[in-house]
């Protein structure tokens, strides 16, 4: 049997909304992504919604939105996709990396420690889609209320660090009963074609500021940036007699396209009444089949405050070396199933590595990473493959142990 990591979840109903959007006569930014964006806004109750070409851009688009530049630190985990840090470094800022704890997400008391009069923002990742304990945070950015130090206005403004989610994993999880989207300042979701909603490349802004900010108002700013600091969108410059624009800011030129939202408008309803449960149902025939196996540390899905979004199914096996791991996907891939990894500590990459990041200081990342598989966990996914995919995992690691 050959299973796929992760292909992407494509019906009638995105093949419907796609060929709508090409028959219309507008596929850039337009009348789709207005919708997707309510889209996001209806079923994540964020105030207001950005759609952009990535989430990269997202947070690129939010660091830049608050002013952060040279000179400036973000905190990040260390465990986490390369992007949400360089999105630091492209905003021109220091990604100063932290820990994280054994659920994969950052460590709050390492925060704690990282925060300086420096500090500009956080970005904490819900990885694999468990979100993260953002009350903790809160709570500490507004004891450390008194050392930060504002430099533009919207810094000061807010009066305190800014919280930018990266939940690029994390649509449709659950903090306290609130969907993710609507839990932190700025929250960033991914639709690259792995995630669990998808428009092949893209990504949401979900803007939730505090008073006395206008989320409207703050919304209208980003999408004028996204389209390079320009007063009018292609999409009303087309009209007959709207030719004048004029250029405000410099912008970036991140703005998503029509055919692409088009893919999201058919999935979110889909996926938030639909899929969203299948991939929870898949995550708990994992969680029950490796629940008594000794060798398995089963990642988490459910407490009293969160629910995972269960993008990823990251199991990870007792006491094992890198290189005991690897022989383990070895032998997974042989039988067919494609599994992955991640994340690879972003200090162990070469960029990183070379910026004088180290891996020693990230004792937890590593041990995660080190004997961690993420297992496929999608819709498509039949009994029959589950069944082949757990026994093959179980396979591969009892004749390696
Ligand atoms: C996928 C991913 C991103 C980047 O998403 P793009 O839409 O591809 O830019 C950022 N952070 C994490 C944790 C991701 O997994």
């Amino acid at each position: 049997m050959i299973i796929p990591f992760s292909p992407p979840y494509i019906n009638k109903a995105v093949i419907h909304e796609v060929n709508s959007a090409l028959e219309s006569g507008w596929i850039t930014t337009g009348p789709k992504v207005k919708l997707l964006e309510e889209l996001v806004c209806k079923y994540t109750l964020a105030s207001n919604t950005l759609c952009v070409n990535s989430a990269t851009s997202g947070l690129i688009l939010a660091l830049k939105w608050f002013g952060v530049k040279p000179g400036d630190e973000v905190i990040i985990p260390a465990y986490t996709y390369a992007a949400t840090a360089l999105a630091v470094i492209h905003a021109g800022a220091t990604p100063v990396m932290v820990d994280v704890e054994d659920d994969f997400n950052i460590s709050v008391a390492q925060i704690e420690k990282a925060i300086t009069n420096k500090t500009k923002a956080i970005i904490p990742v819900d990885i694999a889609g468990w979100p993260c304990d953002y009350d903790a945070i809160y709570d500490l950015i507004t004891k450390k209320k008194t050392l930060f130090n504002p430099t533009h206005q919207n810094q000061t403004k807010l009066g305190r660090i800014l919280i930018i989610a990266d939940s690029a994993h994390s649509i449709g999880a659950t903090y306290k009963n609130k969907f993710l989207g609507s839990v932190t300042d700025i929250t960033v979701f991914s639709f690259h074609a792995v995630k669990n909603v998808t428009t092949a490349e893209g990504g949401a802004v979900c803007i939730n500021l505090p008073e006395p900010f206008s989320n409207q108002e703050e919304y209208n700013y980003l999408r004028c940036f996204s389209l390079n600091g320009q007063t009018k969108d292609a999409f009303t410059k087309s009209k007959a007699g709207s030719w004048r624009y004029d250029i405000i800011y410099p912008g970036l030129k991140i703005n998503m396209p029509d055919i692409l939202a088009a893919i999201g408008v058919a999935q979110m309803p889909e996926y938030f009444e639909k899929t969203l449960d299948s991939r929870k149902e898949i995550y708990k025939y994992y969680q029950t089949f490796f629940s008594d196996k000794a060798w398995a540390i089963l990642p988490p899905y459910k407490s009293e405050e969160r629910l995972s979004s269960c993008h990823l199914y990251a199991l990870r096996i007792k006491d094992i070396s890198e290189a005991t791991r690897d022989t383990i996907i070895n032998k997974i891939s042989k039988n067919g199933v494609a599994v992955n990894v991640h994340f690879q500590p972003l200090p162990l990459l070469t960029l990183f590595k070379d910026m004088g990041y180290n891996i020693d200081y990230f004792p937890k990342a590593y041990n995660n990473y080190k004997c961690e598989i993420s297992l496929p966990i999608y819709p498509q996914l039949t009994k029959e493959q589950l069944k082949y995919i757990v026994e093959t995992v179980e396979g591969a690691v009892e004749s390696t142990l």
